[in-house]
């Protein structure tokens, strides 16, 4: 089937390639990001394959549906991204990768709160610069703290039971509690109650009209005073410039994020030799106490591959008529 592939990097274009090999759909890549300027490469192509950050908003959907376009497959879990009632208008099927290795965002929002405490990205900088001064990087015990996970889906569970591992008490909020997250030792509670006690609060979430901006100026003020917030689900989940504030006031005492509200324009391209103009991430990279990473947590080997995988899977299935297992309901 005839696939255009947007957003298409060197490792997608390599790995999609080889998930096809005994599939055989005719894959188009296009290095642009989907928009309505650039609808018009998908002409003929009767799926588009998607990312995160690539518009697939009502008018998108319009052009593509009048170009043959009938399947939109995005290379995410979540689907924030596609006006999914648009697409049922247009009698557009969406599918998506509902389960690739949870650990690799698990364990990458680990890794974000461990780099944050203990500032271990300010220490190898300074150890390139010939600087073993320990001033300014002192960090607190995980063990024995209390970690709140918003979210307690696949990957909010699988990180919940590393924290446990460390010696933490974990406190989850999620408006579908699930009878594994607290086998496992952690313990429900409401959300306020969550940020009031939390030393750590992590957010596994997806993005959605009720969780946009789940942390605002309110819920940051309800939070534990010094806390530490990681953030690898969406950008969205964080109003941002409130997030800022509590920074500079020591409210919030560390901020690691790998998804940032208006990645859109920076995130997966080298912006190194130009200016910037987005003043918001720009004063966020100038804390010490803040990690930004652009939306990696996905990036290992294992979850490329079963993503590719499944994408392929996904084609080949709607090319047989057969039932699409990752569709993704209408709104
Ligand atoms: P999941 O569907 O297994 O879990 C999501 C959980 O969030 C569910 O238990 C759901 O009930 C809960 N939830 C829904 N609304 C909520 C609310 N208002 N408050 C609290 N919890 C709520 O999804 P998952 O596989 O664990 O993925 C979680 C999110 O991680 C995805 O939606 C995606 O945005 C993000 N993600 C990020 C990356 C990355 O590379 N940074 C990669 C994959 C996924």
């Amino acid at each position: 089937m005839k696939t255009a592939v947007f957003s298409a990097r060197r490792y997608d274009k390599s790995m999609l390639a080889d998930a096809n090999r005994d599939a055989g759909h005719e894959l188009v890549f296009f290095e642009d990001r989907l928009s309505a300027a650039t609808a018009p490469l998908a002409a003929g192509c009767e799926a588009v394959c998607v990312f995160v950050n690539d518009s697939v908003d009502a008018e998108v959907l319009a052009i593509l549906a009048t170009q043959g376009t009938r399947l939109v497959a995005t290379r995410s879990t979540g689907y924030n991204q596609i006006d999914t009632a648009a697409a049922a208008q247009h009698g557009i099927a969406v599918v998506r990768v509902t389960d690739y290795s949870p650990y690799s965002v698990a364990e990458f929002a680990v890794g974000l709160l461990l780099a944050v405490n203990r500032k271990i990205a300010r220490a190898s900088a300074r150890t390139r610069d010939g600087n073993f001064d320990l001033e300014g990087l002192m960090g607190f015990d995980l063990h024995g703290k209390t970690v709140g996970v918003i979210g307690t889906g696949k990957i909010g569970a699988i990180f919940a039971r590393i924290m446990l591992g460390f010696g933490c008490t974990v406190l989850g909020y999620d408006p579908y509690p699930s009878a594994a997250f607290e086998a496992l030792g952690a313990r429900y509670v409401p959300v306020g109650e969550l940020l009031s006690r939390s030393d750590v609060v992590s957010l596994h979430c997806p993005l959605t009209e009720q969780t946009r901006h789940i942390v605002n100026g309110d819920s940051l003020a309800r939070a534990k005073r010094g806390s530490v917030l990681i953030n690898t689900s969406r950008g969205g989940l964080i109003d941002t410039e409130a997030a800022i504030g509590a920074l500079k006031t020591g409210q919030l005492g560390g901020l690691a994020i790998d998804v940032y509200e208006q990645e859109a324009n920076l995130f997966f391209q080298d912006l190194s030799s130009t200016i910037i103009c987005d003043d918001v991430i720009q004063r966020l990279v100038s804390f010490p106490n803040v990690i930004v990473t652009g939306h990696q947590a996905f990036f290992t080997v294992e979850a490329i591959g079963q993503i590719m995988q499944t994408t392929i899977a996904s084609l080949t299935a709607f090319e047989r008529g057969e039932e699409l297992v990752n569709r993704v309901p209408p709104a």
